[in-house]
């Protein structure tokens, strides 16, 4: 059996809408999920045991010092689901080289995630008459997490319920992003316990989240413009209250001339929307040379989920 090497996206969230803390611990969210082209790459390859190396991708800074290589790697977890449904045993050795940024708001260990389930499966499963159609990954997804199943489709998508009910969405064109990584991960549970404190603390109701007619109109229309007033994260003062220095960094990319500014998804790192792709490139120097991040990416989207290469 040859090595299986998947290629897969982070997202950034161009609505992360977080409905009332429900009984069960979990908030319905409504989430426009945006994959862009910064990728981690997962090679399975078979072992005697199940196995994961972990190593920053060629040209990348991204620090790997906080990603487990135990079963606390969610793509350990992917190779033991699919190795289940399969009725084999989880016998890979699984390298990730990683060029999303760890705990950044950017699901990172989903995207590891869906790409262990897309190379297990091409691994194990019969080509002839396969056993998990990708619908079945996506349910397996889905298991391992509400982020999971979008790595696997890509694209620009809906997400409700938890996040894992995935609509895609119409769009037209391109769009252009520099992104602004923080040393230090923040932790989504802390992120989420911080808003429901805010929003405690503020008292009266908090609204159903609600798709955003603008931005699914911007999209459409692949007005960058547009799109860029319609960004919107229910996440956002709770990273900010967490993590203050952001505060700067947003207000930073604003001045450089960035048409939208968010905090990604939990945070840490920052979303600046550009026009195109030169002013994506000249805001990510005039960043640099601000010294506001730990480090500047440019990316594009949507492209698509987890790929075999
Ligand atoms: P999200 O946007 O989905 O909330 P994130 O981008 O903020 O996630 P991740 O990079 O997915 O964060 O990492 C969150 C934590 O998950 C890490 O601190 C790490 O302990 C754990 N983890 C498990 N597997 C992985 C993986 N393959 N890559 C990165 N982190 C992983």
């Amino acid at each position: 059996m040859n090595p299986v090497s998947v290629r897969v996206p982070a997202k950034v969230n161009l609505q992360l809408g977080v409905g009332p803390l429900r009984d069960d611990g979990y908030h319905d969210l409504v989430n426009v999920f945006h994959a862009v082209s910064l990728f981690d790459e997962v090679t399975a390859e078979p072992a005697d045991e199940l196995r994961i190396t972990v190593e920053a991708a060629p040209g990348s800074r991204v620090a790997i010092g906080g990603v487990p290589t135990g079963d606390g790697n969610l793509a350990a977890r992917a190779a033991r689901l699919v190795a289940e449904r399969l009725g084999a045993a989880p016998r890979v050795a699984l390298r990730i080289r990683k060029a999303i940024p760890v705990a950044g708001g950017m699901a990172g260990g989903s995207a590891d995630a869906a790409a262990a389930l897309l190379a297990c499966a091409r691994l194990w499963d019969d080509p002839a008459a396969p056993a998990l159609a990708p619908a079945d990954l996506l349910n397996l997804g889905a298991r391992l997490g509400s982020d999971v199943p979008f790595a696997l489709l890509g694209g620009t998508a809906v997400g409700t319920g938890r996040g894992e009910r995935l609509t895609a969405a119409t769009v037209h064109g391109t769009f252009h992003w520099v992104f602004a990584t923080a040393d230090g991960g923040l932790s989504t549970p802390a992120v989420y316990a911080e808003c429901d404190r805010i929003r405690a603390a503020r008292g009266g109701g908090v609204p159903e989240p609600r798709e955003s007619g603008a931005l699914m109109a911007a999209l459409a229309a692949g007005d960058a413009e547009a799109l860029s007033a319609a960004l919107t994260n229910d996440l956002q003062p709770a990273a900010l209250a967490l993590r203050p220095s952001l505060r700067g960094v947003l207000d930073a990319g604003r001045d450089l001339g960035a048409l939208g500014a968010l905090v990604s998804g939990s945070g840490p790192t920052c979303a600046f929307l550009a026009a195109d792709a030169a002013g994506a490139a000249g805001l990510a120097d005039a960043l640099d040379r601000a010294g506001v991040a730990a480090q500047t990416l440019t990316a594009h989207g949507p492209v698509p989920g987890a790929t075999v290469i």
